[in-house]
């Protein structure tokens, strides 16, 4: 099938005193219609740049996407104008962060925020928009939504607002959500409570979802497929059960490692060892050269390409070349 979105050697900057920073550096990523995508990555790897260089909210200056093409249903949303792509967000792509307070306004009752979003695309009367309201806080697990709706964000607890921000993403019936580690702020209950919401919603609704989280043990039970991001650009690719059970990249093993399990007893929990580069300073070849266990000299000189290894799977690391 047509890729829903298709993001084609997207490339955002931004511009600082000490020079170009290369947040998102030359990624293609494609998503089908009702898939649901894993966008992994430690913080700083470009994750949230390329979701909000999709939703053109990037911060501009010193932000700009200064290459490539977003096509969506035929459209580049690179180049539509501003006010096409008011159109576009919340009612065709919506997006939800991890902390629900800056997204809510806090002098609108849980209600008002959702009818504000529902309003700005559909001519809906107040009741109307009302109902819908208390119809959507019902849909996204909210008890006594007739109640709720007349209640406001602070008076609920995290997981509540979470659900509230869903409720609002999800008011216009989009074709694909963007969720910005969506349940990092949450405790581990209530974070598999939020997945299984979404996991329901793109199951009865057929929302396709683009998950971006430093966390694979969130991707791994509900994603489809599943790339991976490191310092601006993707290292792996593939299923979601190619990359869990086949990692190929060093970078998507130490993702992997890092996650906690039940099943055996960790004294201590591993992490990779050093950290994401400072864009300002990208290191020559591999991005990830200076922390991988495995890098040879060309490592530091060149950077590889990203080779296909099986179908849909793909891999940038010069270990495939040996
Ligand atoms: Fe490690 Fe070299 Fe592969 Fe980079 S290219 S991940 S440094 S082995
Ligand atoms: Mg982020």
């Amino acid at each position: 099938a047509e890729p829903l979105l298709e993001i084609k050697g997207l490339q955002t900057h931004f511009e600082t005193d000490s020079g170009r920073v290369p947040a998102v550096d030359g990624v293609d990523i494609y998503i089908r219609k009702g898939e649901v995508l894993g966008i992994v990555g430690e913080s700083g790897c470009g994750k949230s740049v390329m979701s909000l260089s999709v939703m053109r909210l990037v911060p501009s200056p010193p932000g700009r996407i200064v290459n490539g093409a977003i096509q969506y249903k035929g459209e580049d949303l690179v180049h539509v104008s501003e006010k096409r792509m008011q159109q576009i967000r919340g009612n065709e792509i919506a997006m939800i962060f991890q902390e629900p307070m800056t997204s809510l306004n806090p002098v609108f009752t849980n209600g008002n925020q959702i009818s504000e979003t529902v309003r700005l695309h559909r001519s809906l009367n107040r009741k109307e928009a009302k109902l819908h309201a208390i119809e959507m806080l019902r849909k996204v697990g909210i008890p006594r939504p007739e109640a709720i709706v007349d209640e406001y964000p602070h008076q609920l607890s995290g997981g509540m607002r979470q659900r509230v921000m869903i409720a609002m993403a999800m008011a216009c019936d989009p074709e694909l959500l963007i969720a910005d580690e969506p349940t990092t702020a949450l405790d581990v209950t209530i974070q598999a409570q939020i997945l299984d919401l979404m996991k329901q919603l793109n199951r009865d609704l057929g929302t396709a979802i683009m998950m971006i989280t430093h966390d694979l043990g969130v991707v791994a039970e509900m994603c489809d497929r599943i790339v991976v991001m490191y310092a601006g650009k993707i290292v792996e690719e593939g299923s979601t059960r190619a990359i869990l059970k086949n990692p190929q990249h060093p970078y998507t093993r130490g993702l992997i490692q890092s996650v906690p399990r039940m099943d055996v007893a960790q004294d201590k929990l591993y992490s990779i060892p050093g950290n994401v580069p400072n864009p300002r300073f990208m290191p020559e070849g591999c991005r990830f050269a200076p922390r991988c266990e495995h890098a040879m000299d060309r490592c530091h000189t060149e950077m590889p390409a990203l080779v296909t290894l099986d179908a849909g799977h793909q891999s940038r690391c010069w270990l495939h070349d040996l």
